[in-house]
């Protein structure tokens, strides 16, 4: 049984219209604002993304870096840059900087 996780109130000054039009889409999504923002600081501070390759979701913590790629070996198939070919490698490059925008760098 998990025993209850501890809240905590969190105050932020932010965009007035940024916030304005992420309510809207909370709402529309019926998801609670508070659970949206916590789901990102939960990525921001251990990263989880999912293997390119085999697809298993691994944290960014867990992941070794590849020397000769710089990108995460995924630590169930050990696939890296190193194991795609030339196009998936590149669809993948961009994808992964929707979610580097996201947190303000890499991932790792
Ligand atoms: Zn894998
Ligand atoms: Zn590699």
């Amino acid at each position: 049984m998990n025993t209850p996780k501890k809240r905590a109130k969190l105050t932020l000054t932010i965009d007035a219209d940024v916030l304005e039009k992420a309510k809207k889409v909370a709402d529309q999504k019926r998801i609670p604002m508070s659970r949206l923002i916590e789901n990102f600081l939960e990525f921001f501070a251990n990263p989880e993304v999912y293997c390119f390759k085999c697809g298993d979701k691994f944290t960014s913590a867990d992941a070794e870096l590849c020397p000769r790629c710089g990108w995460m070996i995924c630590p169930k198939c050990s696939t890296c840059r190193c194991g795609l070919d030339e196009d998936t490698a590149v669809a993948v490059f961009h994808m992964r900087r929707v979610y580097e925008d996201l947190v303000s760098g890499r991932v790792k």
